[in-house]
């Protein structure tokens, strides 16, 4: 299905701007670290970017897996009756539940 291949390409794109977000993060606590190694607020506000960056990673992850199981659940194909071309309910039917057309030659 379509929707979920653009849903898994969004959340790519959301992982990367995540893992961007958890580095600036954690070069922000670095930089704090360098700086002014005993103002404790460089610390909160650089960790609190990267929690959020790597929250993102994860939840996002999380989504695009899930997009993926569900694009693996799909059926491949859906069995048609080959006479009145309605979709068929299981793929191994002796006759089409529709018209009645024997569908496996015994
Ligand atoms: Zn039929």
């Amino acid at each position: 299905m379509a929707y979920l291949k653009e849903r898994m390409s969004k959340d790519k794109g959301n992982i990367k701007s995540a893992f961007v977000v958890a580095m600036v993060g954690v070069v922000l606590v670095g930089v704090f670290a360098i700086m002014s190694p005993n103002v404790w607020i460089g610390y909160v506000l650089g960790g609190m970017v990267a929690v959020v960056g790597f929250i993102g990673i994860v939840a996002n992850e999380n989504d695009y897996n899930k997009a993926l199981n569900e694009l693996k659940k799909l059926p491949k194909k859906i069995p048609i009756c080959p006479n009145c071309e309605k979709e068929l309910p299981q793929s191994k039917l002796e006759s089409c539940p529709f018209c009645g057309k024997p569908l496996l030659p015994s």
